[in-house]
């Protein structure tokens, strides 16, 4: 492209240029054909003249005594072949061509005609020639005036001098737009040269940046093509870059990109090509000996490298980078989705602290590919209904009735089958979603439990599972509050699961959330205990009701390992210790269900008893239930289940 510019600037000027010659050179002809026509016409009136004045001279010679007859004759000839030449001939046509030339030439001729027997008689002395001369004044006179009025006088070379000096002025002029014409080629030659540079380059490390990354990849892509061989591209990411940014300044972390640049080019060789790709990501394109050992070993050398620390302004720092490769042609054969699958393997190798280095494989692309699907694919299902809830019945261990049910996400897609909740939450939370599918799933719940009410089944409480992102960055209460205004369930009919993790990500303001989630009137459960890392002070700060057992922990426990079963034992005594009601969550034996309940574990939830459904199969259940009993659960309910 900015060839192509060039080259038309310069097809402009020099179009100009040749047509200032030219037009330069026909101004030359125009005024060199003036001049000559005035020269000419000048001229021819000139020789007129003189010959007239001549002829007149000759006849007062004679008259005079002092010229023979001859002589005057001879004059007489000239004047009269002087005007034969005037009035015909294309020379002498610029002369004709001035108004009244060609009267007076006819007139001329006629007198000439009438006084040549006059003057062939003259004699020396003869007095006669006097008269003729007189008579030729008048003609004299008038040839002296065309003259004058001729094209061949003074006024028409002062206008050719003027013609010259505009000429010469406009010679001028055009020089200077040639110069400047010129001026303005070198000029954005240069500019789009600097442009070119800045546009391919990286300011603060003088890499290459991220499009001349691009190119030289498209580049290197093509050629593998042709030669058919192998290209490795890396992409790498200093782990912790921020922090040190943050921390010490940015003076200090450019200077850090600054040394890895220096680092990376040195490592990489100077046959292959690095490129900061912006902020604190780099790549390198490996064009010679593009093999996975060879990543591998460059992956090594910088990790090595890095370890033995950088020191910038008296700070000795240790940074860390994750690599990702990809390979041409086995990885991708388009330079976008080579650079992306480097980048993906990258975001793995972050997670893989011990290599710091992944070399990218298939399925990695497939959940990538997966996700965003999902992503796109959740934001129609929430605003559809397409996901569904069941619910999973928590029974009391000793009356092993139903005590409170707990909602569990469903989602069948149609290209995956069905979603797990965990990924519905994962993918969520990513995208961005987590407050519409909390909303959803609370709405639901609350809305469920209204309908089973309202079908006259026994009033059952619900327990919701909240999502992290929830819990953390978004108004959990102001949420609660609304949901349960309308559907209209009462709050001490919901019961929210928390998950040990959740509560460990903000652990300060923690005990302030949950404590303004007790102020609305709804029960706290603490889900999946035992595989967080809560301390016991953490654990006492909190106000949860409830304390449900990681199902991981029921199934480690069997007559054969006792170590298992004592665990399982400690953490229900904590948690009764603590005053909570203590959930087992996953039995799926009448072992454990023993087991349990020898312990005195209050409550459980497992496929032993109830696998997760439908709500129209739970109103089926409960139903059931209903008139085996012939009372009212709530009638009926034990002290222990009133604690629930
Ligand atoms: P969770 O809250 O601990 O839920 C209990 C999980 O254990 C459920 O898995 C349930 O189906 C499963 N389960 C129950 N009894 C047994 C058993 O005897 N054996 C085995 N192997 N599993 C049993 P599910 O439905 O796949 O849910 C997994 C997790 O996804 C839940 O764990 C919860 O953390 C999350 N989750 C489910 N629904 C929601 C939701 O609506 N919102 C949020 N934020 N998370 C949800
Ligand atoms: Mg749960
Ligand atoms: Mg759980």
């Amino acid at each position: 492209m900015r060839k192509v510019k060039i080259l038309l600037v310069a097809c402009v000027v020099l179009l100009f240029a040749i047509s200032s010659v030219v037009s330069t050179q026909r101004q030359h002809q125009v005024s060199g054909l003036i001049s000559l026509s005035i020269k000419t016409v000048g001229w021819s009136s000139s020789e007129l003249e003189m010959e007239t004045l001549k002829f007149m001279q000759a006849l007062r010679r004679i008259a005079l005594n002092d010229l023979s007859q001859k002589d005057v004759s001879l004059r007489f000839d000239l004047l009269w072949s002087r005007i034969d030449v005037l009035a015909a001939g294309e020379e002498s046509r610029p002369f004709r061509n001035q108004p009244g030339a060609t009267e007076l030439l006819q007139r001329f001729k006629q007198h000439l005609m009438t006084i040549e027997p006059e003057v062939l008689a003259l004699k020396p002395g003869d007095q006669a020639a006097r008269r003729l001369e007189q008579a030729l004044k008048p003609f004299q006179q008038q040839v002296r005036s065309l003259n004058v009025r001729s094209a061949a006088g003074e006024k028409s070379w002062r206008d050719l001098q003027q013609i010259s000096s505009l000429q010469h002025e406009a010679n001028l002029f055009l020089l200077g737009l040639l110069l400047s014409g010129s001026s303005l080629i070198f000029l954005l030659i240069r500019e789009s040269t600097t442009n070119l540079k800045q546009a391919l380059h990286d300011s603060l490390t003088g890499l290459a940046n991220r499009h001349a990354f691009h190119l030289k990849l498209q580049q290197a892509i093509a050629a593998g093509h042709k030669h058919h061989t192998g290209i490795a591209a890396l992409m790498l990411d200093m782990d912790g870059f921020k922090h040190i940014n943050d921390q010490l300044g940015h003076a200090i972390g450019d200077q850090l990109l600054q040394a890895i640049a220096a680092l990376l080019k040195t490592t990489a060789g100077s046959g292959n090509i690095v490129a900061r790709l912006g902020g604190d990501e780099f790549g390198i394109l490996l064009e010679q000996n593009a093999t996975p050992a060879s990543c591998r070993k460059l992956a090594s050398q910088l990790s090595t490298a890095l370890k033995q620390g950088i020191t910038i302004q008296g700070h000795r720092l240790y940074p860390q980078l994750s690599i990702g490769s990809s390979f041409f042609p086995e990885d991708a054969t388009q330079p976008d989705i080579l650079m992306r699958h480097a980048d993906l393997a990258m975001h793995y190798a972050k997670h893989d602290p011990k290599t710091g280095y992944r070399r990218f494989e298939q399925p990695m692309e497939d959940k990538r590919q997966r996700f965003h699907t999902l992503a796109e694919d959740l934001v129609a299902a929430l605003a559809n209904h397409e996901l569904q809830q069941h619910y999973q019945p928590i029974v009391c261990l000793k009356t092993r009735r139903i005590a409170l049910v707990e909602s569990l996400l469903r989602w069948h897609h149609v290209q995956y089958g069905d979603i797990s909740p965990t990924e519905i939450v994962t993918v969520a939370e990513r995208a961005g979603l987590a407050e519409q599918l909390n909303a959803w799933v609370l709405t639901t719940a609350c809305t469920q439990s209204m309908a089973w009410r309202k079908a006259g089944l026994p009033a059952i409480r619900i327990s919701v599972n909240i999502s992290p992102a929830m819990y953390t960055r978004y108004d959990l209460a102001g949420m609660l509050t609304r949901v349960l205004s309308q559907t209209g369930l009462p709050a001490d009919q919901l019961v929210l699961e928390i998950t040990e993790d959740t509560t460990m990500q903000d652990i300060d303001s923690s005990p302030q959330i949950l404590n303004q989630l007790r102020r609305l009137g709804v029960e706290l459960a603490l889900d999946d205990f035992g595989t967080g890392y809560s301390s016991l002070s953490h654990l006492k700060s909190m106000p949860f009701q409830k304390l449900k057992i990681d199902k991981s922990f029921i199934q480690a426990c069997s007559p054969t390992s006792p170590q298992a079963n004592s665990f399982l034992r400690t953490i229900i005594r904590l948690g009764q210790s603590l005053g909570m009601a203590v959930v087992a969550e996953g039995i799926e034996t009448k072992a454990q269900y023993e087991y349990l309940v020898d312990e005195g574990c209050q409550f459980g939830q497992g496929f032993w008893f109830h696998r997760p459904m439908t709500g129209d199969e739970l109103a089926a259940i409960l139903r059931e239930r209903q008139q085996q009993d012939n009372v009212s659960y709530l009638s009926n309910k034990t002290a222990v289940e009133r604690q629930v």
